[in-house]
């Protein structure tokens, strides 16, 4: 996708925000403890490489992706630290992994058995390092019998294809307040974690609620610390966290086009804005083919300190904004983040939206140009 280097909208990417929020974390955890960042969905649409570096000088040991393409995106960039896809990956391509030194998510004793099949008819010969998936309640890959996960480990510990690196468990409520689901899946996790007398290196059980609400329960030397290093809240706005936060991203564009609006004359399709008064408009430059959704419409753009309401339908590319009054060409626009006194979040977005603050961030793409301080 083409990067809009040469118009006035930017991602701006605050990176010592990104490494206090790393540290922060890092500080309320027991002093042995590791951070995988998770940089999967272009770092939740910061950017890969300059979050991953960025992580990494802030103390994280390695990161988290969630498909095999954006590990090998890692390798390219010169990066060689213990990076884990945590989806699955076909056995077909799992020597690319082997190959890259990248480590892979297994939930089945089928996946180990293929791949070993594999490995010797293709003469695979480096081991790949794996990662068990226990699914504890969430659902979606892993081993939920004690039993075939033993298995599986014997099977990893026998065959010099493999090397027994990790294994993790995934939550799916400890974003709640009512702890009863997560004390379930809590439960059965240390079932796992017993039945081995001995412990791959990495364990890891907690994503950022994890680490933010259970993290006296966290028994994994490791976190998977995802929404909370972009210095987002994953409970939206329904649990307060102690940690501070800081958001990482701002959107930002300027005014590109202004006009003066007479009573009574319509703005974007479907012409469903009419203005009541004579008024001025500015155009901004960015629209849902950007990740800034179409159901924006409605919601505000801060300009000089004060909100702004866009007016008519966000368009694919540009969208309008009502002004109080004139404000010349350039004039810079927040879409989220901070004008003067006012701030608009992600989570604000979200509610708008009708989705969560993840989904607002992940969607920002390509298009948009990043920059970094
Ligand atoms: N671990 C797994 C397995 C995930 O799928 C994710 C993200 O979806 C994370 C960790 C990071 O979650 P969060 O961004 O809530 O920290």
């Amino acid at each position: 996708m083409i990067s809009g280097r040469l118009r006035n909208t930017e991602y701006v990417i605050n990176l010592r925000a990104l490494g206090e929020n790393i540290q922060a974390q890092k500080a309320a955890l027991p002093a042995d403890s590791k951070i995988l960042a998770v940089v999967k969905a272009n770092a939740y649409g910061h950017g890969l490489v300059p979050v991953a570096q960025a992580a990494l000088r802030a103390g994280a040991t390695g990161m988290c992706v969630a498909i095999l393409d954006e590990a090998l995106e890692i390798r390219d960039s010169g990066l060689d630290v213990i990076t884990l896809v945590l989806g699955i990956t076909p056995v077909e391509e799992a020597n690319v992994a082997a190959e890259a030194g990248v480590s892979l998510t297994v939930g089945s004793l089928d996946w180990l058995t293929k791949y070993h099949q594999f490995a010797r008819q293709f003469n695979w010969k480096k081991p790949l390092k794996i990662h068990l998936a226990v699914d504890t309640g969430m659902g979606r890959i892993g081993f939920t019998n004690v039993a075939e996960f033993n298995q599986a480990v014997k099977i990893l510990r026998r065959y010099p294809e493999f090397e027994f690196e990790g294994m993790f468990t995934h939550f799916a409520t400890a974003d709640s307040a009512d702890h009863t689901y997560f004390d379930r899946q809590y439960a059965l996790w240390q079932k796992f974690i017993a039945s081995l007398d001995e412990l791959p290196p990495y364990t890891h059980m907690a994503n950022s609620a994890t680490g933010l609400w259970h993290r006296d329960q966290i028994t994994a030397n490791t976190i998977r610390m995802g929404l909370s290093m972009y210095g987002y809240n994953p409970s939206g706005t329904d649990l307060p966290e102690d940690l501070h936060l800081q958001p990482v991203g701002t959107l930002r564009s300027s005014i590109s086009f202004v006009k003066k609006l007479a009573a009574g004359e319509a703005v974007s399709y479907g012409a469903t804005y009419t203005a009541k008064h004579d008024e001025w408009l500015a155009t901004v430059p960015i629209g849902y083919a950007d990740g800034y959704p179409r159901c924006m419409t409605g919601f505000k753009v801060l300009v000089d300190g004060q909100y702004c309401p866009i007016a008519g339908r966000v368009c694919m590319d540009q969208m309008m904004v009502r002004l109080p009054k004139y404000y010349p060409v350039d004039t810079p626009v927040v879409l989220m983040g901070r004008s003067g006194a006012l701030t608009i979040t992600a989570e604000e977005m979200a509610e708008q939206a009708q989705t969560i603050n993840y989904e607002i961030l992940t969607n920002f793409n390509n298009r948009i140009h990043r920059t970094y301080h």
